[in-house]
């Protein structure tokens, strides 16, 4: 991983010549620039978005709500692959409670004359949630039809009651209504990975949430 490097902007002395100019001059976007494991993709960049500090006190904020929301409740936290992955590992980390872990795993796909998008549950992560009060965690809100389709998914499994925790949500985008119980952070609408996302498998290691920018 490379260090930060500084954004374009104008230097800093032009800047101060101009209010408009000097208020860019002073924030710095911090990008990263990164090769990809396979040779012939393009390098990218990686634009700071939310710190791994900024995350890390916020899941530490979220953890203690939800320890305050499940205690005596038989709380199963079903983590949606890959995304939520490294946020499950620290979010669990903040709560002191009795919970077991569990994994689902769901690819969508597009219709070839339509738009509309169908939802495929990979059966072979079917967790055991009946009569467990489950918390469906996922990376990032964008149009709602990934938790939506989930949450149906698992009362038909029995869960005696399902809430929704996101790490992120996309404003602009939603096309399906659903409020998550939980959020960490609201995000523009923007390609965002690291923290668990990726872009083409790659770049979910990243411990901070990034925008990706042409390379
Ligand atoms: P939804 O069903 O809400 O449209 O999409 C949710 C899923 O889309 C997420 O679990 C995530 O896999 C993917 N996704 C949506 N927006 C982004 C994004 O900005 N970056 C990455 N890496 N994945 C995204
Ligand atoms: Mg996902």
């Amino acid at each position: 991983m490379r260090s930060w490097a500084s954004g374009s902007g104008p230097a800093r002395g032009e800047g101060q010549r101009n209010a408009g100019r000097a208020h860019r001059a002073a924030s710095f976007a911090r990008i990263a620039f990164f090769r990809s494991t396979r040779g012939n993709q393009p390098a990218v960049a990686v634009e700071l978005l939310i710190s791994e500090s900024k995350i890390r006190d916020r899941l530490e904020v979220m953890g203690r709500q939800i320890q305050g929301d499940y205690r005596d409740k038989p709380l199963t936290i079903v983590a949606v692959l890959t995304g939520s992955l490294i946020a499950l590992a620290d979010l669990v980390r903040q709560i002191r409670i009795p919970l077991r872990i569990a994994l689902v795993q769901a690819s969508s796909y597009r219709g070839a004359t339509t738009n509309a998008t169908t939802l495929v549950v990979n059966e072979a992560f079917a967790p055991d949630v009946a009569g467990r009060d489950v918390l469906l965690l996922d990376d990032i809100l964008d149009t709602g039809q990934t938790l939506s389709a989930l949450v149906e998914h698992l009362k038909d499994r029995g869960a005696a009651t399902v809430r929704t925790a996101v790490l992120l949500r996309k404003i602009g985008r939603q096309i399906v209504p659903i409020e998550p119980d939980y959020c960490g952070f609201v995000i523009p609408d923007a390609f965002v990975v690291g923290y668990g996302l990726d872009y083409n498998d790659e770049y979910r290691h990243l411990p901070y949430v990034g925008v990706l920018r042409e390379g």
